[in-house]
Protein backbone atom coordinates (compact mmCIF):
# COMPACT_ATOMS: atom_id res chain seq x y z
CA UNK A 1 0.00 0.00 0.00
CA UNK A 2 1.50 3.67 -1.08
CA UNK A 3 2.27 6.16 1.73
CA UNK A 4 2.28 10.12 0.95
CA UNK A 5 5.70 11.12 0.86
CA UNK A 6 6.95 12.18 3.97
CA UNK A 7 5.79 15.11 6.06
CA UNK A 8 8.31 17.36 8.09
CA UNK A 9 11.86 17.25 8.80
CA UNK A 10 13.41 14.13 9.85
CA UNK A 11 15.07 12.46 13.23
CA UNK A 12 18.15 14.30 14.15
CA UNK A 13 20.41 11.88 15.51
CA UNK A 14 19.72 9.73 18.88
CA UNK A 15 16.41 10.96 18.67
CA UNK A 16 13.54 8.00 18.96
CA UNK A 17 11.31 7.23 16.03
CA UNK A 18 7.48 7.31 16.15
CA UNK A 19 5.70 8.57 18.51
CA UNK A 20 6.95 9.83 22.22
CA UNK A 21 5.07 11.33 24.98
CA UNK A 22 7.50 13.11 27.76
CA UNK A 23 6.17 13.79 31.26
CA UNK A 24 3.02 14.99 29.66
CA UNK A 25 0.46 16.78 32.09
CA UNK A 26 -2.57 17.67 30.93
CA UNK A 27 -4.94 19.47 33.57
CA UNK A 28 -8.37 21.23 33.38
CA UNK A 29 -8.74 24.36 34.72
CA UNK A 30 -12.17 24.16 37.95
CA UNK A 31 -15.55 24.57 36.75
CA UNK A 32 -16.58 25.88 40.28
CA UNK A 33 -14.50 28.80 42.30
CA UNK A 34 -12.45 27.59 44.68
CA UNK A 35 -12.07 24.31 43.42
CA UNK A 36 -9.02 22.21 42.35
CA UNK A 37 -8.25 21.76 38.74
CA UNK A 38 -8.36 18.39 37.55
CA UNK A 39 -5.10 16.39 36.75
CA UNK A 40 -5.78 14.15 33.99
CA UNK A 41 -2.47 13.14 33.25
CA UNK A 42 0.11 13.52 35.57
CA UNK A 43 4.05 13.02 34.19
CA UNK A 44 3.66 10.32 31.94
CA UNK A 45 6.31 9.18 29.12
CA UNK A 46 5.27 6.59 26.35
CA UNK A 47 6.91 5.55 23.46
CA UNK A 48 5.28 3.97 20.30
CA UNK A 49 7.67 2.53 17.71
CA UNK A 50 6.78 3.00 13.89
CA UNK A 51 4.46 0.16 12.94
CA UNK A 52 3.51 -0.58 16.83
CA UNK A 53 0.01 -0.77 18.09
CA UNK A 54 -0.14 0.19 21.52
CA UNK A 55 -3.48 -0.25 23.66
CA UNK A 56 -4.16 2.25 27.03
CA UNK A 57 -5.72 0.20 28.96
CA UNK A 58 -8.07 1.46 32.57
CA UNK A 59 -10.41 2.34 34.80
CA UNK A 60 -13.18 5.10 33.53
CA UNK A 61 -11.33 8.52 34.43
CA UNK A 62 -7.79 7.48 34.28
CA UNK A 63 -6.84 10.08 31.75
CA UNK A 64 -6.76 7.96 28.67
CA UNK A 65 -9.04 9.95 26.43
CA UNK A 66 -7.30 12.93 27.79
CA UNK A 67 -3.63 11.80 26.96
CA UNK A 68 -5.12 10.68 23.59
CA UNK A 69 -6.63 13.85 22.69
CA UNK A 70 -3.28 15.97 23.72
CA UNK A 71 -1.43 13.92 21.93
CA UNK A 72 -4.21 14.66 18.45
CA UNK A 73 -3.69 18.30 19.65
CA UNK A 74 -7.09 18.85 20.89
CA UNK A 75 -6.10 19.65 24.47
CA UNK A 76 -2.91 22.02 25.19
CA UNK A 77 0.05 20.27 27.28
CA UNK A 78 0.43 21.98 30.81
CA UNK A 79 3.94 20.23 30.78
CA UNK A 80 5.98 18.15 28.76
CA UNK A 81 6.46 17.13 25.32
CA UNK A 82 4.69 14.96 22.50
CA UNK A 83 7.06 14.12 19.68
CA UNK A 84 6.93 12.76 15.96
CA UNK A 85 10.46 11.28 15.30
CA UNK A 86 12.12 13.61 17.35
CA UNK A 87 9.82 16.26 16.66
CA UNK A 88 8.00 18.18 18.98
CA UNK A 89 4.64 18.75 17.37
CA UNK A 90 3.42 21.66 19.90
CA UNK A 91 3.35 24.24 17.36
CA UNK A 92 2.03 21.84 14.67
CA UNK A 93 -1.93 22.58 14.72
CA UNK A 94 -4.21 19.18 14.74
CA UNK A 95 -5.06 18.87 10.94
CA UNK A 96 -1.10 19.21 10.58
CA UNK A 97 0.13 16.51 12.29
CA UNK A 98 -0.97 13.71 9.88
CA UNK A 99 -2.18 11.81 13.17
CA UNK A 100 -5.85 10.07 12.17
CA UNK A 101 -8.44 9.82 14.64
CA UNK A 102 -11.56 7.46 15.22
CA UNK A 103 -13.83 7.38 17.94
CA UNK A 104 -16.28 5.50 19.53
CA UNK A 105 -19.52 6.97 17.54
CA UNK A 106 -17.80 6.92 13.70
CA UNK A 107 -19.17 10.15 13.20
CA UNK A 108 -19.89 8.59 9.45
CA UNK A 109 -21.92 11.74 7.45
CA UNK A 110 -25.34 10.34 6.81
CA UNK A 111 -26.10 11.96 3.91
CA UNK A 112 -22.90 10.22 1.91
CA UNK A 113 -22.45 6.69 0.68
CA UNK A 114 -19.71 4.40 2.22
CA UNK A 115 -17.47 5.68 -0.62
CA UNK A 116 -18.19 9.34 0.10
CA UNK A 117 -17.60 8.85 3.81
CA UNK A 118 -13.90 6.98 2.67
CA UNK A 119 -13.30 9.55 0.66
CA UNK A 120 -13.63 12.33 3.07
CA UNK A 121 -10.17 13.55 3.68
CA UNK A 122 -8.45 12.41 0.83
CA UNK A 123 -8.39 16.50 -0.59
CA UNK A 124 -5.03 17.56 -0.17
CA UNK A 125 -3.40 14.44 0.10
CA UNK A 126 -1.65 12.08 -2.83
CA UNK A 127 -4.40 10.50 -3.16
CA UNK A 128 -7.08 13.08 -3.33
CA UNK A 129 -4.85 14.42 -6.82
CA UNK A 130 -7.69 13.14 -9.23
CA UNK A 131 -11.03 11.44 -8.89
CA UNK A 132 -9.19 8.19 -10.54
CA UNK A 133 -6.62 8.32 -7.70
CA UNK A 134 -9.32 8.56 -4.91
CA UNK A 135 -11.83 5.94 -6.23
CA UNK A 136 -8.86 3.67 -6.52
CA UNK A 137 -7.74 4.72 -2.96
CA UNK A 138 -11.30 4.18 -1.82
CA UNK A 139 -11.30 0.15 -3.29
CA UNK A 140 -8.42 -0.37 -1.49
CA UNK A 141 -9.21 0.99 1.87
CA UNK A 142 -12.80 -0.99 1.60
CA UNK A 143 -11.14 -3.83 0.77
CA UNK A 144 -8.95 -3.67 3.43
CA UNK A 145 -11.45 -3.49 6.14
CA UNK A 146 -13.98 -6.30 4.31
CA UNK A 147 -16.36 -4.18 2.56
CA UNK A 148 -15.03 -4.19 -1.20
CA UNK A 149 -18.14 -3.49 -3.33
CA UNK A 150 -19.93 -1.47 -0.74
CA UNK A 151 -18.87 1.78 -1.68
CA UNK A 152 -22.12 2.55 -2.92
CA UNK A 153 -24.53 1.64 -0.20
CA UNK A 154 -25.73 4.12 2.37
CA UNK A 155 -24.45 4.08 5.54
CA UNK A 156 -27.76 3.53 7.10
CA UNK A 157 -28.48 0.35 5.30
CA UNK A 158 -24.82 -0.91 7.40
CA UNK A 159 -25.16 -3.03 11.19
CA UNK A 160 -23.43 -1.09 13.45
CA UNK A 161 -20.20 -3.88 13.25
CA UNK A 162 -19.80 -2.44 9.37
CA UNK A 163 -20.35 1.33 9.89
CA UNK A 164 -17.29 1.28 12.25
CA UNK A 165 -15.49 -0.64 9.30
CA UNK A 166 -15.98 2.22 7.52
CA UNK A 167 -14.75 4.45 9.82
CA UNK A 168 -11.78 2.88 10.32
CA UNK A 169 -11.62 2.68 6.44
CA UNK A 170 -11.68 6.69 6.36
CA UNK A 171 -9.36 7.07 9.21
CA UNK A 172 -6.85 5.17 7.42
CA UNK A 173 -7.67 6.27 3.91
CA UNK A 174 -4.97 9.29 3.77
CA UNK A 175 -2.46 7.03 4.82
CA UNK A 176 -1.91 8.60 8.45
CA UNK A 177 1.55 8.14 10.23
CA UNK A 178 -0.31 7.85 13.80
CA UNK A 179 -3.80 6.37 14.33
CA UNK A 180 -5.38 7.25 17.77
CA UNK A 181 -8.13 5.26 18.07
CA UNK A 182 -10.63 6.13 21.34
CA UNK A 183 -13.08 3.41 22.45
CA UNK A 184 -13.81 2.55 18.92
CA UNK A 185 -15.76 -0.67 19.28
CA UNK A 186 -17.56 0.26 22.80
CA UNK A 187 -20.71 1.14 21.26
CA UNK A 188 -20.97 -2.72 20.19
CA UNK A 189 -21.83 -5.66 21.61
CA UNK A 190 -19.33 -8.02 23.57
CA UNK A 191 -19.33 -10.81 20.42
CA UNK A 192 -18.62 -8.05 18.10
CA UNK A 193 -16.36 -6.29 19.91
CA UNK A 194 -14.19 -9.62 20.16
CA UNK A 195 -14.69 -10.29 16.45
CA UNK A 196 -14.01 -6.64 15.44
CA UNK A 197 -10.84 -6.38 17.35
CA UNK A 198 -8.99 -9.23 15.52
CA UNK A 199 -9.75 -7.20 12.70
CA UNK A 200 -8.97 -3.84 13.80
CA UNK A 201 -5.44 -5.59 14.22
CA UNK A 202 -4.97 -7.35 11.55
CA UNK A 203 -5.63 -4.02 9.04
CA UNK A 204 -3.34 -1.84 11.25
CA UNK A 205 -0.85 -4.95 10.43
CA UNK A 206 -1.83 -4.71 7.03
CA UNK A 207 -1.50 -1.28 6.67
CA UNK A 208 1.72 -0.63 8.40
CA UNK A 209 -0.20 1.77 10.84
CA UNK A 210 1.21 2.62 13.20
CA UNK A 211 -1.51 3.13 16.27
CA UNK A 212 -2.40 4.33 20.03
CA UNK A 213 -5.67 2.27 21.03
CA UNK A 214 -7.53 3.48 24.40
CA UNK A 215 -10.14 1.27 25.66
CA UNK A 216 -11.44 0.27 29.24
CA UNK A 217 -11.88 -3.35 28.08
CA UNK A 218 -9.24 -6.24 28.90
CA UNK A 219 -9.52 -8.39 26.31
CA UNK A 220 -10.26 -6.00 23.22
CA UNK A 221 -6.77 -4.31 24.33
CA UNK A 222 -5.08 -7.51 24.87
CA UNK A 223 -6.32 -8.82 21.44
CA UNK A 224 -5.24 -5.80 19.46
CA UNK A 225 -2.12 -4.68 20.73
CA UNK A 226 1.41 -5.24 20.53
CA UNK A 227 2.37 -3.96 24.12
CA UNK A 228 -0.34 -2.84 26.77
CA UNK A 229 0.11 0.01 28.57
CA UNK A 230 -2.17 0.38 32.10
CA UNK A 231 -3.44 4.01 33.05
CA UNK A 232 -4.13 4.16 36.61
CA UNK A 233 -5.35 8.26 38.11
CA UNK A 234 -3.11 9.52 35.32
CA UNK A 235 -0.17 7.68 35.42
CA UNK A 236 1.18 4.55 32.81
CA UNK A 237 1.95 1.91 35.91
CA UNK A 238 2.76 -0.72 33.25
CA UNK A 239 3.64 -1.19 29.70
CA UNK A 240 4.39 -4.82 28.24
CA UNK A 241 3.04 -7.52 25.97
CA UNK A 242 0.09 -9.20 26.51
CA UNK A 243 1.92 -12.34 27.13
CA UNK A 244 4.05 -10.57 30.08
CA UNK A 245 0.64 -8.85 31.35
CA UNK A 246 -1.12 -12.09 31.52
CA UNK A 247 1.95 -13.98 33.26
CA UNK A 248 1.43 -11.36 35.95
CA UNK A 249 4.91 -10.89 36.98
CA UNK A 250 6.79 -8.06 38.91
CA UNK A 251 3.10 -6.08 38.47
CA UNK A 252 2.69 -3.86 41.46
CA UNK A 253 -0.13 -4.95 43.59
CA UNK A 254 -2.68 -1.58 41.55
CA UNK A 255 -1.85 -2.62 38.47
CA UNK A 256 -2.31 -6.22 39.29
CA UNK A 257 -5.61 -5.70 41.23
CA UNK A 258 -7.20 -4.00 38.12
CA UNK A 259 -5.72 -6.75 35.30
CA UNK A 260 -8.02 -9.42 37.60
P1 LIG B 1 -10.76 8.19 30.60
O1 LIG B 1 -10.62 8.40 29.14
O2 LIG B 1 -9.70 7.27 31.15
O3 LIG B 1 -12.12 7.78 31.03
P2 LIG B 1 -10.61 11.09 30.80
O4 LIG B 1 -9.35 11.50 30.15
O5 LIG B 1 -11.87 11.24 30.02
O6 LIG B 1 -10.46 9.58 31.33
O7 LIG B 1 -10.79 11.91 32.16
C1 LIG B 1 -9.73 12.04 33.11
C2 LIG B 1 -10.17 13.03 34.18
O8 LIG B 1 -10.30 14.33 33.61
C3 LIG B 1 -11.52 12.71 34.82
O9 LIG B 1 -11.46 13.11 36.17
C4 LIG B 1 -12.48 13.59 34.05
O10 LIG B 1 -13.60 13.93 34.84
C5 LIG B 1 -11.62 14.83 33.76
N1 LIG B 1 -12.00 15.50 32.51
C6 LIG B 1 -11.99 14.96 31.27
N2 LIG B 1 -12.36 15.85 30.35
C7 LIG B 1 -12.60 17.01 31.02
C8 LIG B 1 -13.00 18.33 30.63
N3 LIG B 1 -13.22 18.64 29.34
N4 LIG B 1 -13.15 19.26 31.60
C9 LIG B 1 -12.91 18.98 32.90
N5 LIG B 1 -12.52 17.76 33.33
C10 LIG B 1 -12.37 16.78 32.41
Amino acid sequence: MGRPDERGPSPSAGEARGLEVRGAVVRYPSSRRGSEPTTAVAGLDLHVAPGEVVALLGPSGCGKSSLLRTIAGLEPLAAGEVRWDGVDVAPVPVHRRGFGLMFQDGQLFGHRDVAGNVAYGLRGTPFGATRATRAERVAEMLELVGLAGYGARAVGSLSGGQQQRVALARSLAPAPRLLLLDEPLSSLDRRLREELSVEVRRVLAASGTTALYVTHDHAEAFSVADRVGVMIAGRLRALATPDELAADVALDHDVAAFLR
